[in-house]
Order: structure tokens, then sequence, then C-alpha cells
């Protein structure tokens, strides 16, 4: 299989997007830069390098619903009438019909308080003006195949990073198209977003994100092409590292929280004091995920008694208490 990485740059502070060309019969894009004239540049030069035009793309597998993959993907099929593909529970997000409503919701359970979530809102706007929404996709699930002339790929559907990530794997040599699922010097944020399934609820996307990994691992992958940065050769030592780093922030995160609980909010700041903007609500996505984690193995419990989450460490039982007071 002949592929080559085409290096997008982005107006981001992640830096610029890996994008990569598989050079097979259909020709293929794996996701597209953000819509951005600088980036739009760089894809359309960075094709030509390659002795190829937007025109000549048959077909656009997306990673995942972010601007910064899926920003220019409308404008390729403008020229090129390519077929665009993503897993479905990626889909809606890339639609021009996604609303804020559930996002509005989720962060007001999280204790965000009412101008902060409206300054999200304007915050999320903006950064969906990197994207053009997509007019029409196919729908992509786990362990589907993208056939080409002689190989094809798997499609492994990774959530956590967004509920709809997916890797790519050539199984021939166990190589991964990983996206943002697997970066080499960045812990993807698990990014704050609704169920899929159940729009009110919020998607476990830290406690999706392990079990990813794991199923990775179950691979044997030999090398992972992430979204930004350099390629992953040695997996296990990315996998413990992901593992140790978990287990230290939400340690942390459990020894921060005061003794009356706090909410997601609350905790955010505690735990990142120093975050602004856009990164304010990356902190927050982070602290959720981590929150619900540590509720997921028993090391905190939820109280909704108002408008808002609280976060806690668990009562002891009665038997807990006798226990303590006899010895
Ligand atoms: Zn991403
Ligand atoms: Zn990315």
């Amino acid at each position: 299989m002949r592929f080559h990485r085409i290096i997008v740059p982005t107006p981001f502070y992640v830096g610029p997007v890996n994008v990569y060309l598989i050079e097979e019969d259909p020709l293929t894009l794996i996701d597209a830069g953000p819509r951005d004239d600088a980036s739009l540049e760089g894809l359309r030069s960075g094709l030509s390098r390659l002795g190829h035009k937007f025109s000549d793309i048959k077909r656009i597998i997306i990673s995942h619903a972010h601007a910064d993959h899926y920003g220019l993907a409308q404008l390729v099929v403008e020229e090129s009438g390519a077929a665009v593909y993503i897993h479905e529970w990626d889909a809606p997000a890339v639609s021009a019909e996604m609303d804020y409503g559930s996002y509005r919701a989720l962060l007001t359970l999280a204790g965000v308080p009412k101008e902060t979530i409206d300054h999200m809102e304007a915050g999320y706007e903006k950064f969906r003006g990197f994207a053009h929404p997509l007019a029409r996709v196919e729908t992509l699930k786990d362990e589907d195949e993208i056939l080409f002339d002689h190989e094809s790929l798997t499609v492994v559907h990774t959530p956590g990073h967004t509920p709809g990530s997916i890797c790519l794997v050539r199984t021939s040599n166990r190589m991964v198209f990983a996206s943002d699922t697997v970066l080499k010097t960045i812990t993807p944020n698990p990014v704050l977003s609704p169920d899929p399934i159940d729009q009110k609820k919020r998607f476990q996307s830290l406690g999706e994100y392990l079990v990813s990994l794991a199923r990775i691992r179950a691979l044997a992958p030999t090398v992972l092409k992430g979204g930004h940065g350099e390629d992953v050769t040695d997996y296990n030592e990315h996998f413990h590292r992901m593992f140790r780093f978990t287990k230290e922030r939400q340690s942390k995160l459990v020894a921060l929280l005061p003794k009356n609980g706090a909410t997601a909010w609350e905790a955010s700041m505690l735990l990142f004091p120093n975050a602004h903007g856009y990164h304010r609500f990356l902190a927050l996505s982070e602290t959720v995920a981590h929150l619900d984690y540590a509720v997921g193995e028993s090391k905190l419990v939820i109280d909704r008694t108002g408008e808002s989450e609280n976060y806690l460490l668990p009562q002891p039982t009665l038997s807990q208490q006798y226990y303590r007071n006899d010895f």
C-alpha cells in the first residue's frame, strides 16, 4: 500500500495536522485539515507535490469530528465529488444541524456559571467556523472494511477522544492510522460530549478511551500514525504511560476535592487554575472525564440535589463506622 503523509498547518495550539494520502485505487485521503487559508494552501500544495489535485480524490475518511481533521473535506468534495466516510457516532457533529443545546445542558450539570456557558458557546461557534459542514456523509461501523484495489483497511471503533473516533488498521503489517487516539507527545483530551445513544447523558469519555487503548493493544500494533506529530513505535510503553498518567491524575483530583464535595467546574479550577479561554473548556472536559471515571471506580459518588452535580468522597457505611469505633 503506497501512502504519504501531508503535514497541513493549522491555526490551533496543537500545531499542524497529519493528513494521509493512500495512493491506491480509489485515491483516498484520511482527514483533510481545517478550513483556513493557510491549511487549504498546505493541502493543495502537499497533494500537488505528489502529482495530484483535489479533483483526483475519490474518497475521504474522517477519523473524528474535530474541525482540524474534517474542516476542508467539503471543499475537496466540491471539486472532486469524493465520497466522505465517518463513524456513525460522529456523523451528526459534522452536519450543519449540530446545535449547542445538548452541550448547554451538560455544562449546566457540570456547574458552569450561565455567563461562562454563553461565553463558551461563542467559542464553540468560532471553532466550528474552522469547518465547512458536510452536506453528505456515508457512515462507518466497527470492523467495516475500506476496500482498495489490492488491499483493505479495517475500521476499529476507538471511542474516547470523541464518541465516533476510529483507527484504521492495515492487517498485513499491523500498522495503525490512529489519528488523535494515539499521539506521541500529547495526551488526547477526552472532550466533553453528549452520549450518542442518549443525548441527555454525558459520554463516559475516559472509561471508553481506556478500553479503546486496551483494544488497540490487543492488535499488537507495529507502528501508529497519529493525527499530530510523529509515529508511535513502542505502543506497550505508550499504553502503560497513559494508564500511569490516568491513575496519577485521578489521585491528585480526588485529593483536591473539598470535604463537602465540588462541582466539575469547581474541581477544574482546582486542578487547572491557570487555564483561560478555550483551554478552560478543555480543562473542564478533562476534569469531568476523570471525575466520572473515579465514580465508575467507586472512589467518588455523585450527589444531584440542585441544578448541578456535586462529586463527593463516598460516606463510610454503617458497618465501616462500627468497625472504626470498635477498634
Ligand atoms: Zn481531535
Ligand atoms: Zn487533532
